[in-house]
């Protein structure tokens, strides 16, 4: 079976419980994250010989299309762990790598990532926090926006100019740093609820250089070859799933709302709509995974099918849900279905950074050999 099946088979049993409710109380899907610790899920992009599955890109995006079906907040916060994980992995040092990666293959660390700031925005590849050179230490100041898993992580991952003046600088701080603080009040998103996001607060935050990961001058090759590449599979993948859900969300509701002995299943207008989701849905899942396979093949055209498969997943999640609130009628306009729901989780696929604009200027620059930036 592939990670698709199990962790679909997984999320039904140990995610699907407490969706709702983290999405009514707008609540940290703890349980969930509890199952997937118990589960070895989390070392999904740990090498075998670190103890963890040894996934690659493919395995990533079919685990976060799996989880995002039944919760797409766990399947986010679970994403981002992953990109983390896979910065360490490409480029930390021996060190780290013995330090972290037997941790994130047991469940002990969860990372995350504080890239977005509020001067910069979608373009999280120009913060304005300032660092400075302190000899075998650096000082960080300033603030990051939205920090998903924010508490809950054990590391975050935040980018800041490098020390050396030129490019970016990844740094790896950990929950109870000394100045380390969030705004535990701040999230109170569209969907995405349970997610905690909140803005991270760095002041004069001292952090030890073995922390930089990669090293000096490494930071932008961080960003742009590990977590880039594995932040937008696992969003097309996490948008997939939405729309996969809505299909699934208004199919149930089409078969089993009756007038009289009659379904919505049988108007030839509900027919439609179902046949229109589903082909958004098959579309989204199957240029994510073509996509994600191929950057699991070290393929040369990885940047432009995951970035069309994010961009493909983005739009269809946002239209599929669209029409199974048409399919669901009144009731979908409250919570007693999911689809109200799965609309607003939808939202966040365009804006989340690079958003679904840059995201198509980019490819296509790169379609015409020009550089993304
Ligand atoms: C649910 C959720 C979870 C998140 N989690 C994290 C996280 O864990 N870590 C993190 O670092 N960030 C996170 N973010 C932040 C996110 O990824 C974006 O950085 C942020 O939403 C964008 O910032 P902004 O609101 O300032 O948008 P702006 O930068 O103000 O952008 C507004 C709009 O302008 C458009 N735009 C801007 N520049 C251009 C351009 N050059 N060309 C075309 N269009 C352009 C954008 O497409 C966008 O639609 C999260 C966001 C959400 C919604």
């Amino acid at each position: 079976m592939s990670y698709y099946e199990t962790i679909r088979s997984f999320a039904a049993e140990k995610v699907a419980p407490h969706t709702t409710r983290a999405d009514k109380e707008g609540r940290f899907p703890i349980e969930s994250f509890e199952a997937i610790r118990a589960s070895g899920y989390f070392g999904m992009m740990v090498p075998k010989e670190f103890g963890g599955l040894g996934g690659n890109m493919l395995d990533h995006a079919e685990a976060c299309m799996a989880l995002g079906e039944y919760c797409a907040t766990t399947a986010l916060c679970y994403m981002m762990h992953n990109v983390a994980t896979l910065a360490v992995v490409m480029f930390g040092t021996d060190e780290m790598k013995r330090e972290f990666l037997p941790q994130v293959a047991q469940g002990k660390k969860i990372m995350a990532l504080a890239f977005s700031e509020t001067g910069t925005g979608t373009h999280f590849y120009n913060p304005e926090i300032a660092a400075r050179d302190n000899g075998k230490t650096a000082i960080l100041n300033g603030s990051k926006s939205f920090v998903t898993t924010a508490l809950v992580a054990d590391e975050y991952l935040v980018v800041a100019p490098s020390l050396e003046g030129e490019g970016l600088d990844v740094w790896s701080v950990p929950l109870g740093a000394k100045g380390l603080s969030f705004e535990p009040t701040a999230w109170d998103g569209l969907g995405m609820r349970g997610n905690n996001s909140m803005p991270m607060i760095l002041e004069s935050l001292e952090i030890d250089k073995s922390r930089r990961i990669g090293g000096a001058l490494k930071g932008t090759a961080v960003v742009f070859d590990a977590v880039g590449p594995l932040f937008i599979a696992g969003l097309a993948a996490i948008y997939s799933a939405l729309a996969i859900a809505a299909g699934n969300a208004a199919i149930d509701r089409a078969k089993n709302r009756r007038y009289g002995d009659n379904p919505l299943s049988h108007i030839p207008t509900v027919q439609e709509h179902l046949a229109k989701i589903y082909a958004l849905a098959q579309s989204a899942k199957a240029l994510t995974l073509s996509a994600a396979k191929r950057g699991a093949e070290g393929a040369a055209d990885t940047f432009a099918q995951i970035v069309a498969a994010r961009i493909n997943a983005s739009d269809n999640a946002v239209e599929a849900c669209r029409l199974a609130m048409r399919v669901g009628g009144g009731a979908a306009y409250t919570k007693r279905l999911p689809l109200e729901r799965l609309l607003r989780d939808s939202y966040a696929a365009a804006v989340m950074a690079p958003s679904v604009d840059v995201l198509t200027i980019w490819l296509g620059r790169v379609l015409t050999d020009q550089s993304p930036l």
